[in-house]
Formats: C-alpha cells, structure tokens, sequence
C-alpha cells in the first residue's frame, strides 16, 4: 500500500479496541497520528509510546467528543500541533441495549451524541483545514446494525444508519475538494464492546454468523488503511466486514 509519510491522521476513541489497531495500522504506514481518548488516559499513553517506538510520531488528546466543543476542540489541537490533517478516523462509539420499552432518552441521546453528533462535529471542524490542503481522508466507522437494525438496539442502530447517511451526503458535497468520505461497517467484532454481551448470547450470534467467528480489530484496521492509502476514487461508500452476517 501507498505509503502515509508527512500525513497526520486522527482516531476517535483510539485507545483501545479497534481504533488502536486503526492508529498503530497507519503509524505501520508512515502517518503522524493524533489518538484520542476520553477515559483511557493510561491506556493512550502507552499506545502513543508504542507508536514511538515504531518510529512515527503520536500525541494522545482527550476530549468526550460527544461534546461539541470538546470534538471541535480535539480537531483545533491536533492541527495546531502538527500544521495539518489528512485523516479522520472517526471511530469512538457506544452502546447502551436495551429493548424500546425499557430505553429512556438518556440512554437514546447518550447513544446519539457520542455515535453520530461527534460525526458532525469533527467532520465540519477538520474541512476548512482539508479544503485548503485539497486533500483528505474521512472515514466513519458505522456498523451492520446501521443497514439492518438489531433487537435491542434502536438507539444504536439509528445512530449507525445516521452515520451512513451522512456519509454519503458528505462525499457528495466535499468531492470537489478532493476529499473523500467512507464508512466501515464491522460485523462482531472482538473488542470490550462485544465481550459486554452475555456469554450465551454471543452464542447465538456466532452461530448466524456464516463464517462461524467474530471478526478481529486488525481486520477492520485494514480496510481503513486501504481507504485512507489507496482509496482515492472512492467515495460515498461502505466497506462490510462482517463474516456475511449481513449481505
Ligand atoms: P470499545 O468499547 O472497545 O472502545 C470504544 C472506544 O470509544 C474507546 O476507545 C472509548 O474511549 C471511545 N469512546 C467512547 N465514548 C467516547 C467519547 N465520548 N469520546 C471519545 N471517545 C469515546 O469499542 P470497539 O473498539 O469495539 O468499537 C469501535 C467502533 O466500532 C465503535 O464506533 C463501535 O460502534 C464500532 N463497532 C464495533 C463492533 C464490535 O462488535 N466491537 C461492531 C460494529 C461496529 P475511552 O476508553 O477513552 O473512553
């Protein structure tokens, strides 16, 4: 893959899970990183020392993005710091399941803010910066859930169909800037998000899973790789890696 040398690359919620394999996935290419963290402080400090080690540059920045002044602010840092931004990872995401008779709003806007809002607001913040440069990479990372909902996870689920959405509206309007906008959509996928499912439910949801496994951090890393390296004639679009749960 095309190499990232002298790019700067920012991951939502890459501390952990699947956006520290994004992170070391685009150090491993050359790319400056930003990693952001909102309650793993230790666990980002550690990574950005271990992407020092691989030889690339890595600063660790707090922020809730869910927030808007703190995503705004996290995008005003990381430019700050490095001069530029060529990729946006925009990963952080939570759950709060529940079926719709028990879901109370906190848990439907708590869902929203931190999947989708934060979506808006970094993406609005870093495109004055990549319009200027006539260069970026906006990568979402969505979900199947987002195209086929899920029991139990409307909130979650409306906030991935949401991302896709806007995806595909962001790719149209910042085209001409030669910016490209992309979702990923993961099947399950194993990180501490899917160990909170109850072992006899994850069971039942390897068993409609046609390649009869959960899907790894690492893989989903690759496709954002790709994207942010080789993709520049693609736009608009959404990668499936789901084991064919959802076809
Ligand atoms: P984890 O629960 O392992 O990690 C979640 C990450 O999001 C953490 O780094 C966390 O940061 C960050 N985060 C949460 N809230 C905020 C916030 N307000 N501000 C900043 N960062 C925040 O999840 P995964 O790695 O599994 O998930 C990563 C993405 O992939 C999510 O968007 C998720 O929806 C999506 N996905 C995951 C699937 C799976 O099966 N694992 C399936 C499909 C999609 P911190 O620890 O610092 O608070």
């Amino acid at each position: 893959m095309r190499r990232l040398d002298n790019q700067v690359a920012l991951v939502t919620g890459g501390a952990r899970g699947i956006g520290k394999e994004i992170a070391l996935a685009l150090a491993g290419l050359g790319a400056k990183l930003a990693v952001n963290y909102n309650r793993s402080a230790e666990a980002a400090d550690a990574l950005a020392e271990q992407i020092k080690q691989l030889g690339s540059e890595c600063l660790a920045v707090q922020a809730d993005v869910s927030r808007s002044d703190q995503a705004r602010g996290l995008v005003g840092t990381v430019i700050e710091h490095y001069g530029r931004l060529d990729v946006l990872v925009n990963n952080a995401g939570i759950t709060r399941d529940k079926s719709l008779k028990s879901l109370t709003d906190e848990d439907w806007e708590a869902v929203i803010h931190t999947n989708l809002n934060s979506v808006f607001y970094t993406t609005s913040a870093v495109c004055p910066k990549m319009m200027e440069q006539g260069h970026g990479r906006i990568i979402n990372i969505s979900s199947f859930v987002g195209q086929s909902g899920n029991f139990g996870q409307s909130n979650y689920a409306a906030s991935k169909g949401g991302m896709i959405a806007f995806t595909k509206s962001a790719a149209l309007e910042l085209a001409k800037y030669n910016i490209t906008v992309n979702a990923v959509a993961p099947g399950f996928t194993s990180t501490e998000m899917l160990a909170m499912v109850p072992e006899a439910i994850q069971e039942k949801l390897l068993a409609k899973i046609p390649l009869r496994r959960f899907g790894e951090p690492k893989e989903i890393a690759q496709a954002v790789v790709f994207l942010a390296s080789e993709g520049g004639y693609i736009t608009g679009q959404q990668i499936n890696i789901n084991g064919g749960i959802y076809m």
